[in-house]
């Protein structure tokens, strides 16, 4: 009699547990990227285009999420739309190599399972975000690049496009800028102001000890237009996603913090989802994405406190720029960032949504 009493009371249990239903607390939280974003540099038609494309992100993702969707697959119906958008650095629109090429990067990550996926460096992949899942659900790595990944998806059946197709004028322009710049830069670098002699110091950016050089190649205009979703579904799973074409002007296969798991794209049932926005390579030494699920899971702070400790000290003190997205189990937001601006919103269950772009 004990014994079939234990039996079901570890049914009734089990089956309580399956039934749990986080229909309420449905969350999806968009970014489009950090960066020198100011009502002073910014239009009004300008603004409305990127409200208008980050609305439709929104609606996508939500909309995969109330019919009962997981949040990986409302997390890639949200990056469609903003990979497909020109306005945003990821899929087309995204920024320009040194070499006038348009090299990609994506990561998702599931927080249940703890699976992720990753591709870095491809050209000709429509859509990266589908393929870091393709890599994800499809084979048993977690990062692919270059042509490898595009062969991978292309046997996986994405969409594979001619390179010229992630062409935007703007980016182009961004592109000459950056390098004009950098050649003033360079030319300013001593060598006349020293008399003929060798540079024998270069202008070191505040606190960071890095070459103002390397941030003006990396940053030009300081606008950093990545895109990245998280999403908490009804089953009560995590997912983060992020896309990115990195940095204007970045140079020899250099690849960003967005497809490392951890730096950029991080998502743990336990924790939180983060995607993340900013300057690629202090992202990857501070782990930011990782960094903020440790503090939740060994420190016990809550999703506001980690992501603020990591974004606006750690980063800051570091010299790192730009912000991130998270989301918790409960459906709690967090989205700071360091730089002037960052397009971000999210929409609840409950029906609250909200769409900001500057700091006030
Ligand atoms: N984090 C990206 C990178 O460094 C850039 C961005 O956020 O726009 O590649």
């Amino acid at each position: 009699m004990k014994k079939l009493s234990v039996t079901l009371l570890i049914a009734l249990s089990c089956l309580s547990a399956f039934a749990q239903d986080f229909s309420d607390k449905i969350t999806l939280v968009i970014h489009g990227g950090a960066g020198t974003i100011t009502r002073a540099n910014m239009s009004p038609e300008r603004e409305k285009a990127y409200r208008d494309a980050m609305n439709t992100a929104l609606e996508k993702g939500y909309e995969v999420l109330k019919k009962g969707g997981t949040s990986v697959q409302a997390v890639e119906a949200a990056i469609h739309v903003m990979e497909d958008s020109p306005l945003f650095n990821a899929g087309k629109g995204a920024v320009f190599t040194n070499e006038g090429k348009n090299e990609l990067d994506a990561a998702i990550m599931e927080g249940k399972t703890l699976k992720a996926g990753a591709v870095a460096g491809v050209t000709t992949i429509r859509n990266p975000i589908s393929a870091a899942i393709a890599v994800m659900d499809q084979s048993v790595h977690v990062m692919m690049a270059g042509k490898g990944a595009e062969q991978f998806a292309k046997e996986k059946g994405l969409e594979i496009v001619d390179p010229s197709y992630f062409y935007t004028e703007a980016r182009y322009k961004a592109l000459q800028r950056a390098k004009e710049q950098e050649k003033t830069e360079l030319d300013h670098n001593g060598k006349e102001e020293n008399g003929g002699k060798e540079e024998k110091e270069v202008k070191k950016g505040p606190k960071t000890g890095y070459h103002s050089v390397e941030d003006l190649i990396f940053t030009e205009g300081k606008k950093f237009g990545t895109v990245g979703c998280v999403a908490l579904d009804k089953f009560g799973n995590l997912a983060a996603g992020t896309s990115t074409g990195g940095m204007t002007n970045k140079r020899y296969g250099r690849i960003g913090d967005a497809p490392i798991i951890g730096a950029g794209t991080y998502a743990n049932n336990a924790t939180c989802a983060v995607s993340a926005t900013g300057h690629g390579e202090y992202f990857i030494r501070s782990v930011v994405a990782h960094d903020i699920s440790a503090l939740m899971e060994y420190k016990g702070l809550s999703l506001a406190d980690a992501s603020n400790e990591v974004v606006m000290k750690k980063l800051v003190e570091r010299g790192g720029e730009g912000g991130i997205i998270a989301i918790d189990r409960n459906g709690n937001v967090a989205m700071p960032f360091n730089s002037e601006g960052m397009y971000r919103g999210y929409i609840k269950s409950d029906g609250k949504r909200e769409i900001l772009i500057y700091k006030d």
